[in-house]
């Protein structure tokens, strides 16, 4: 009887209201940020570590929260969720970025909006405080997507972006983990463990999608090595028709992959009832290759959700329908 009721009402509400604004009765909002993924163990972090990451986190998902809850954009959600990332050295974007193998902090951004498909991304920077807001002036003030080096900060002087000194950049464990590196010949994986690159995706009241991508690569990255983060359908993209994505993890799979333009295609052309199955298929794709890392993929109807092939990700998301949460390791 209780189906035959629940039918009943469902079937009435079919008829009276168009399937779209059935959908979305209440406009919603949704946010996920993540913070980098890797070998992370609940056992070798002290409290006051773990709380500090976690303090950083909640503080990234207040600034893009409060922004959707009073109907921002979630072009302006995903920037204001990153910029405290990257100002934090907890992470390995902006502030606190790894070391070049000559000593180096060379910044890579990239940022897209699913309205249009319109994007901004730079590589390769070393002077720009906040990597997130060039790549996304070159999406609004350049007729480009993706700029490099010198030329990107030259950009950065004509659209006037705040600056930073390299000491700004540089910090003690960073540049620890490189002279590690160099002095036990180990990998950048052997002497980090995790991959510290930050992200956001965010759906907005008008239901549009956005996602962003922040880091400083792999510690001895040499040869103008570029990773998966500026790489617009690796590291970063968003379409209003499928999902919004930003990835962490050993890049050069993710770009292999095409991990962010993957799991959104898969979920525009067949899949967009079980968004998670798509991310997880993708994300063991790349750990056949023999990659790690996560994603964090928000979709049109708002769900927010995170996949790793990984021990633990530093990760939040929170939603109009009232989930707020951070968390770090794969268990939580
Ligand atoms: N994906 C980044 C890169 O390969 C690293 C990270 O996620 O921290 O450059």
């Amino acid at each position: 009887m209780k189906t035959m009721i629940r039918l009943f009402v469902a079937a009435a509400f079919a008829v009276s209201a168009p399937a779209l604004a059935q959908d979305r009765a209440e406009p919603r909002w949704s946010l996920a940020i993540h913070g980098g993924a890797g070998t992370l163990d609940p056992e070798k972090i002290t409290p006051e570590r773990r709380a500090a990451y976690e303090a950083s986190l909640q503080n990234a998902l207040d600034a893009g929260k409060a922004i959707l809850a009073s109907g921002g954009s979630a072009m302006d959600a995903v920037k204001a969720a990153i910029i405290p990332l990257e100002d934090d050295p907890l992470f390995n974007a902006g502030r606190g970025a790894v070391f070049t193998w000559e000593g180096r902090n060379e910044l890579d951004a990239s940022i897209m909006d699913g309205r249009d498909r319109s994007a901004g991304a730079v590589t390769g920077v070393t002077s720009i405080k906040n990597p997130i807001l060039l790549a996304d002036k070159v999406r609004t003030d350049s007729p480009h997507v993706f700029l490099m080096g010198e030329g990107a900060e030259e950009f950065a002087s004509q659209v006037q972006l705040e600056t930073a000194s390299p000491e700004w950049f540089a910090t003690e464990p960073r540049r620890e983990s490189l002279e590690r590196m160099k002095a036990d010949a180990l990998s950048s994986i052997d002497v980090d463990h995790k991959f510290g690159t930050v992200g956001a995706v965010a759906l907005d009241m008008d239901g549009n999608l956005a996602a962003g991508t922040s880091t400083g690569g792999m510690t001895g990255k040499r040869w103008g090595r570029i990773g998966d983060a500026p790489v617009i359908g690796a590291g970063t993209y968003a379409d209003n028709r499928s999902c919004a994505v930003s990835a962490t993890g050993w890049g050069e799979f993710f770009i292999r992959v095409g991990v962010a333009k993957e799991i959104c295609s898969r979920l525009r052309l067949s899949n967009a009832d079980q968004p998670h199955v798509a991310a997880d298929e993708v994300m063991a794709e790349v750990k056949e290759l023999g990659g790690d890392g996560g994603v964090i993929v928000v979709t049109p109807k708002g769900e927010a959700l995170y996949s790793f092939n990984t021990t633990g990700m530093y990760r939040g998301r929170a939603t109009s329908e009232g989930v707020n949460e951070v968390a770090i390791f794969a268990a939580e």
